[in-house]
């Protein structure tokens, strides 16, 4: 049972009549892997309002049953536990795939750096054999990690980016690439129709409040009077993209009537260094908590922000909400499920 009283066998259906082979409601039927976690539950969501039937596949590793809750009674939603690696479950029959299954955040994806990459690496494969299977559109989350700690500012899908392939971060770096690699491959060799997305830092509700990476950290610390902990001098920069307006990217390059030829940028060119993010954070919770100092991790960025001019003119995209209002919510989200106010994830 989680936060929201929701118990997992509402979330899990009976799988086989949506799995039987009929053709889904309306648009189709969209597999979501990493469906139970931060952006795949916004957009199993999204999915749902835009009448496609949707499976969430999870192996509920950094993702949450409770982040379900509001679709988990929906006759269209069915939710299967599984992970990514193994062979997937033969009776599966899609219209698209959007393959969001892998951790996202560092202490995460660090955890388990062999498991993080085979996810990148074999969940890729089998994602595609089952898009190949059902000549299913297929759409991979990438991430600005492919651009390592860039020396191009601010980053065009063109540059190719400067990784470490031994280091810490490797394991989510160079599996995203390899993923990257084996979409474009599959696109050349078997004509499947691929989207890639390379997102930038995304935040907003249903993060972890334990999730490690800088947004939730900073919030929770304040909400509870904890010390902000900036990393290194706090000068290196991200670029924050509240997640309605990411899902509404995902949406557009899904449904683009061409696949572009390349990966797109999917983030807010807003750049912020860490200690205005901290500031800011202050302001938004009201918190008297105070900015403390930890060893910066090892080949962290020092600059992070996209080029997006193709999804503007191709996929007619931008960011809307500004940072301050997007910290806002989150941090209503963060009150209510640490226990200070009633749940609600809508702006
Ligand atoms: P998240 O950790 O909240 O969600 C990841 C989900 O994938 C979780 O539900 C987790 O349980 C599931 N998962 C992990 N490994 C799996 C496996 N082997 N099999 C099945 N399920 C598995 O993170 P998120 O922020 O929602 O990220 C979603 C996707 O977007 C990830 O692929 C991530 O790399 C990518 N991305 C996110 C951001 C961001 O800022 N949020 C930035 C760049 C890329
Ligand atoms: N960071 C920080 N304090 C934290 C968590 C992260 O200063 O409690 C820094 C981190 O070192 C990095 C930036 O914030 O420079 C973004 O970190 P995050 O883990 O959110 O994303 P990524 O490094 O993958 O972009």
């Amino acid at each position: 049972v989680c936060a929201y009283g929701v118990a997992m066998n509402r979330v899990i259906k009976v799988l086989k009549p949506a799995l039987s082979g009929r053709k889904g409601i309306d648009r189709g039927r969209a597999l979501v892997t990493g469906g139970a976690g931060f952006l795949g539950s916004h957009l199993c969501e999204r999915l749902l309002a835009d009448g496609y039937e949707v499976i969430a596949l999870d192996n509920f590793h950094t993702g949450k049953r409770y982040n379900l809750a509001s679709i988990a009674r929906d006759a269209s939603f069915t939710c299967i536990s599984h992970d990514v690696v193994d062979t997937l479950p033969t009776d599966i029959v899609v219209d698209e795939i959007y393959n969001l299954a892998c951790p996202a955040s560092p202490p995460h994806y660090q955890a388990d750096p062999i498991h993080t990459f085979k996810t990148s690496v074999l969940g890729a494969i089998n994602l595609l054999e089952l898009a190949r299977r059902h000549n299913a559109k297929i759409f991979q989350a990438s991430t600005s990690e492919v651009y390592g700690d860039p020396l191009v500012h601010p980053q065009p899908e063109g540059y190719f980016g400067n990784v470490n392939t031994h280091g810490p971060r490797a394991c989510y770096d160079e599996g995203k690439r390899s993923a990257e690699t084996l979409f474009f491959d599959y696109s050349r060799t078997y004509g499947l129709d691929i989207r890639v997305a390379r997102i930038f830092n995304t935040y907003g509700p249903r993060m972890q409040p334990d999730d490690g990476r800088v947004v939730s950290n900073f919030i929770v610390q304040a909400l509870r009077g904890d010390d902000i902990t900036v990393y290194g001098s706090g000068t290196q920069t991200r670029s924050f993209c509240y997640v309605d307006d990411l899902i509404e990217g995902f949406v557009r390059l899904m449904r683009s009537p061409t696949a572009p030829k390349h990966p797109v940028n999917l983030g807010n060119p807003g750049e912020f260094t860490v200690m205005e993010l901290a500031e800011l954070v202050l302001d938004c919770t009201n918190s008297r908590s105070r900015i403390v100092h930890r060893p910066l991790p090892v080949d962290d960025p020092r600059q992070r922000r996209p080029d997006i001019s193709f999804a503007e003119q191709q996929l007619g995209w931008k960011p809307k909400v500004p940072l301050s209002e997007g910290l806002a919510y989150t941090a209503g989200y963060f009150e209510a499920l640490l226990g200070r106010r009633q749940p609600g994830t809508s702006r």
